[in-house]
């Protein structure tokens, strides 16, 4: 038996053995350039909101939705804000949720933030574990697909309904999915009303330097390693230098990583409507 080589493991270093964590990103331009960015952004939003009676954001209090978020509520901007409680995130998500509103509520009293929170039907959940099994988004695409049908796509039906446009947090640099967003889409899944993706020319580090700056409040996950925060049970922390959305649906290829909520990126059907 080789005993050099068993010596040499027992005292690598720990970093040797464990992969360096993703961490948050550092941000090297100039602050008059991300206040820049910020105020384009502001805009955006002003824009989109003088534009539609009944705009909404879908927020999953990711760090690009902390963003739009603190924007909306400084602005005072007459954008109602919804999540999807999907009954599987994560208790840090579940945490923020409340956190995010007393922060706001603090600071900006007159113009308190109100996240409306939408569920699955308990019938529509209940057939699934019944007929797959709780966990059976592991099984296959379509299992997976039809649970995020049941968890996502139909309460977020139900929380655009009356709505004239949706805003979401995508960036184009998040993933082979989102590579090709534009601005302003027409969303054909949802009755062809506007779909608004602002931040869509942000880099990770933009968005992080904004959060610091403004001491907004985010996940505690993201200090653990996580890059990307969804569901529970489909969310873990990736390494340094991965890509930012290999900790969802890890088991799953690059291409197909969306959950219903935008489809159209998957199929390349957008059609641009007037901004
Ligand atoms: S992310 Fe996972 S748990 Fe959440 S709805 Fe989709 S498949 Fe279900």
């Amino acid at each position: 038996m080789n005993t050099d080589v068993i010596t040499h493991v027992a005292e690598a270093p720990v970093s040797f053995l464990r992969p360096a964590l993703w961490k948050a990103p550092e941000y090297s331009g100039s602050q008059a350039d991300l206040d820049a960015k910020a105020a384009m952004l502001a805009q955006r939003l002003a824009q989109i909101a003088a534009t539609h009676v009944k705009p909404r954001f879908a927020t999953s209090l990711a760090a690009e939705d902390m963003v739009l978020t603190d924007l909306i509520v400084k602005a005072n901007l007459p954008i109602a804000v919804f999540t999807l409680e999907t009954g599987r995130l994560p208790q840090a998500t579940l945490d923020l949720l409340e956190q995010v509103e007393a922060h706001y509520a603090a600071a900006y009293a007159g113009r308190d933030l109100k996240i409306d929170r939408f569920a699955p039907r308990a019938e529509d959940v209940g057939n699934y574990v019944s007929s797959y099994g709780a966990n059976a988004f592991y099984d296959s695409v379509e299992h997976r697909k039809l649970c995020c049908q049941i968890r996502k796509v139909e309460p977020l039906a139900r929380a655009l309904t009356g709505a004239d446009a949706w805003l979401t947090g995508q960036r184009q640099e998040q993933a082979v999915t989102r590579a090709n967003l534009s601005f302003a889409e027409r969303d054909d899944a949802r009755g062809g009303i506007a779909k608004y993706n602002p931040l869509l020319d942000w880099t990770e580090a933009e968005v992080w330097a904004y959060l610091r700056r403004h001491g907004v409040p985010v996940n505690a996950l993201y200090a653990q390693g996580y890059a990307s925060i969804g569901c529970d049970p489909c969310t873990r922390a990736i390494k340094q230098g991965e890509d930012a959305r290999a900790g969802r649906w890890w088991w799953e290829s690059a291409e197909k990583k969306e959950c219903g909520l935008h489809e159209a990126n998957l199929n390349g059907a957008k059609a641009a409507v007037q901004a």
